[in-house]
């Protein structure tokens, strides 16, 4: 189990977007109201209306898809909860984007070299054990931030104390073998938006079981990985030439 988590309780979330706005700030991106995931929103805080609000934001899954599937390593889980993602790594192929269960990393599709975008759990903070920058920030304690095992006691303290405020289970307890980021919702899983029919099984385990049974695909796989790596090799190498030709143009 990860060291650590986030607990977000939708009951406590009064969309004032301060969380949008810290992780923006953490992370070196121009303010703004985000409406949905994308390669410089991290976070988005979604208006279900009626005054009731869910946050979005990489799940950092206790096994993650995205890293099990990235042939190059390039993502990674934490022992202390955030999955980062290594741009010397990445080869461009975004299998990270289609095998993860909450549709969560983007992509800099009009960058010339584009990266893979998320929620890296504010790494840079969460390792020197401080909080990410959304659960310091938030006023109403909907967003809170401690050890795995603690965030989870404290969201069943609030579901059996409140049972009526809440649906039933804890969102991330068991989807996908477990996450480091915690719910607790007072309106269906579906509609705060987020997706319902995530195994409880841990996924890449499934993952490796289904290609285990495939070994005639691999090496096909590794031709196209292989042209997949030439490709962004040569992507780098046309942007580094067209750069120097610049520079001679302006001298
Ligand atoms: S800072 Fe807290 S209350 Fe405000 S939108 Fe984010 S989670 Fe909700
Ligand atoms: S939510 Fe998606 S991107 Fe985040 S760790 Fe899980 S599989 Fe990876
Ligand atoms: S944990 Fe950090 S990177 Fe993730 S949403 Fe919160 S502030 Fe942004």
């Amino acid at each position: 189990m990860s060291k650590y988590a986030l607990l977000f309780d939708q009951s406590l979330c009064i969309g004032c977007g301060a969380c949008e706005q810290a992780c923006q700030s953490e992370h070196d991106q121009s303010p703004h109201k985000p409406d949905k995931l994308d390669h410089e929103s991290f976070t988005w805080v979604e208006d279900l209306g009626k005054g009731q609000y869910t946050r979005h934001l990489c799940m950092s899954c206790e096994h993650p898809t995205c890293a099990s599937v990235c042939p190059v390593a390039a993502l990674e889980k934490s022992e202390f909860g955030p999955v980062t993602w290594d741009a010397a790594k990445c080869m461009g192929c975004r299998y990270c984007m289609m095998a993860c269960p909450f549709e969560v990393p983007t992509y800099e599709w009009y960058e010339r070299n584009p990266r893979i975008r998320k929620c890296d759990m504010c790494v840079h903070r969460v390792t020197k054990d401080m909080p990410t920058a959304c659960a310091s920030i938030c006023p109403t304690g909907a967003t809170n931030f401690g050890s795995r095992e603690a965030m989870l006691t404290e969201a069943r303290r609030r579901l059996a104390k409140s049972p009526e405020l809440y649906q039933g289970a804890i969102y991330g307890e068991e989807e996908a073998g477990g996450t480091s980021v915690l719910m607790l919702l007072t309106k269906s899983v579906t509609e705060s938006g987020l997706p319902d029919t995530v195994p409880h099984e841990d996924l890449p385990h499934l993952t490796w079981s289904v290609l285990e049974k495939l070994p005639a695909i691999i090496p096909v796989w590794g031709a196209f990985l292989g042209g997949m790596y030439w490709l962004g090799s040569r992507k780098d190498a046309v942007a580094a030439a067209e750069k120097n030709e610049g520079q001679d143009h302006d001298e």
